[in-house]
């Protein structure tokens, strides 16, 4: 096994995930397996119980791991499915070494952070690289060097370097360059003070990867590699581009698959970006043509949707057009109850979400969509909230809701799922995962998904309620997709030129060139309504 790490200095943001995601592509296009491990130096044990405010979306692996949504980035530019153990936390070692510990299995020692917690990091990173079968594993280390919450981290990073051997391998730091006062000069002093720390930390970097908003001058250069003691030729600049895929290409012509093969001890590479190239080509040459409204609660940190924006991106480029999104407020709409922002959309796209706020905006958008013909896609809570919606407006039940809200109501459509109620804690409850969906013949979904079964991954802790299904399916709705027969997980509109819900969260399987089905025809829809 062959490793990289990456490394954050100076500040967090840096797109350090894109960096890791970028050069483990290009080491794919030479023809080796890759995976990657992205550690969290927080406490929760997972991602699953923080809000999208926090870290933004949370992604989620087959298995059911709620992730850090920078898996979803690893698993869209390696093209592999991943597991929860590809996402290390601090709480997810501490737990397991606690637990251990309560077990007896220290026989008596003083359990600490060394070597113990050190320990049991590496060898969550080995377990996952054994598993994996792949040759050489990317691992990305979140937040800033010097941070108290990532000392064990680095130090077993440190010890994984002595005991993999130097030739196996290498560390790629990453550091921010400002650009300051009128003339516009590239400070390299941020980046000397962040190598500095990690040195005092025992890793030397092999490899500079230097963040700035715009291409590092050969002088900048010269003087982190002084400064900071690595060869010229690994000092690499990774200035602002206008797309992310277009790193594995910055990378490529600065040299980092020969820094590659000199570090890891590899034979002469040859990658081959065709492919990627072209879909990036196909990405650049459109124009924004088609706009689809994005209902969410979540719209000021556009992270918190990162896989609907790219599930939409992989299916523009397949539709040859390009979305653009009209961020719409859930509770705005709510408030006001003033839909013009939703006139001349092409498209309609309530994504998963949880709670009462919002959901009242949600379902008008919902209705609007549905009265005025415009193509709807719905995912989780947008299912949830579509039958809500049928329910109050179409078979009159005007107390129609979810069981996730309050207050009386003989029409909870929408409710608790029975596995549910068992618990009352919140840390890895939902069902989550992927899930067989059963696919009925003759409907749209058949249509769009082209099998009559597909796995597609799943957060939720509410459901159609089965005891109403046949009254909703009576007043028009179309349960087109279900798990073991009882379980709706997908609805649709046949009246409607288009008009689609899923239980699941079909986004988090997008990648480029394999546009989600379900996106995919939602935007031809959007695409035909435009032209
Ligand atoms: N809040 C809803 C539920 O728990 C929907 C979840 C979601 O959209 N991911 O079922």
């Amino acid at each position: 096994m062959k490793y990289i790490v990456v490394t954050g200095g100076v500040l967090s943001g840096l797109g350090k995930g894109i960096l890791a995601s970028s050069t483990g592509l290009l080491l794919k296009s030479c023809g080796f397996s890759v995976t990657a491990v992205k550690i969290d130096p927080y406490l929760n044990c997972d991602a699953g119980t923080m809000n999208p405010y926090q870290h933004g979306e949370v992604f989620v692996m087959d298995d059911g791991g709620e992730v850090d949504l920078d898996l979803g980035n690893y698993e869209r530019f390696l093209d592999v499915d991943m597991t929860r153990d590809n996402n290390i936390t601090t709480g997810k070692v501490f737990r397991a070494v606690i637990e251990k510990e309560r077990r007896g299995d220290y026989l008596g020692k003083t359990v600490q952070i060394i070597p113990h917690i050190t320990n049991e990091i590496k060898d969550q990173v080995r377990r996952v690289a054994g598993a994996s079968g792949a040759s050489i594993m990317i691992i990305e280390l979140g937040g800033t060097v010097g941070d108290i919450e990532s000392m064990p981290f680095i130090e077993a990073l440190r010890q994984l370097r002595q005991e993999a051997g130097r030739g196996n391998i290498m560390f790629i730091h990453t550091t921010l360059v400002p650009v300051v006062g009128a003339v516009g000069e590239q400070k390299t002093k941020p980046t000397q003070h962040s190598v500095k720390t990690l040195m005092s930390l025992g890793i030397h970097p092999d490899v500079i990867a230097a963040r700035c908003s715009i291409p590092i001058e050969p002088s900048t250069r010269e003087k982190i590699s002084l400064f900071c003691d690595v060869p010229l030729k690994a000092v690499l600049s990774i200035h602002d581009v206008e797309f992310i895929h277009e790193v594995p290409m910055l990378l490529e012509a600065q040299g980092i698959v020969p820094l590659a093969e000199e570090h890891l001890g590899l034979q002469k590479l040859k990658p081959d970006l065709e492919g990627w190239r072209r879909y990036v080509s196909a990405l650049k040459g459109t124009r924004a043509n088609v706009t689809i409204a994005l209902i969410g609660k979540y719209t000021h940190l556009k992270d918190s949707y990162i896989s609907h924006l790219k599930a939409l991106e992989h299916s523009g480029v397949e539709n040859g057009v390009k979305p653009k999104i009209v961020w719409v407020e859930a509770t705005d709409l709510e408030d006001t109850r003033d839909t013009s922002c939703l006139s001349g959309v092409h498209g309609i796209l309530v994504p998963g979400g949880f709670g009462v706020r919002g959901s009242e905006g949600k379902i008008l958008a919902i209705q609007y969509a549905r009265e005025h013909g415009i193509p709807y896609l719905g995912i989780c809570f947008g299912m949830q909230m579509a039958v809500v919606e049928y329910a109050r407006n179409v078979l009159g039940w005007k107390d129609a809701r979810s069981g996730e809200f309050d207050g009386p109501s003989e029409h909870v459509v929408i409710d608790l799922m029975p596995e549910q109620g068992k618990t009352d804690s919140k840390g890895a409850t939902m069902r989550l995962g992927a899930h067989r969906v059963t696919i009925k013949d003759g409907t749209l979904a058949r249509k769009v998904y082209g099998v009559p079964e597909v796995r597609e991954r799943h957060r939720h802790r509410y459901e159609v309620n089965p005891t109403h299904v046949p009254r909703l399916e009576a007043a028009g709705i179309v349960f087109s997709g279900n798990d073991g027969g009882e379980r709706m997980e997908i609805m649709e509109l046949p009246d409607h030129p288009f008009f689609l819900a899923t239980q699941f969260h079909p986004e988090l399987r997008s990648r480029p060139q394999k546009a989600s089905p379900p996106f995919r025809a939602f935007l031809a829809a959007a695409k035909r309504v435009a032209e």
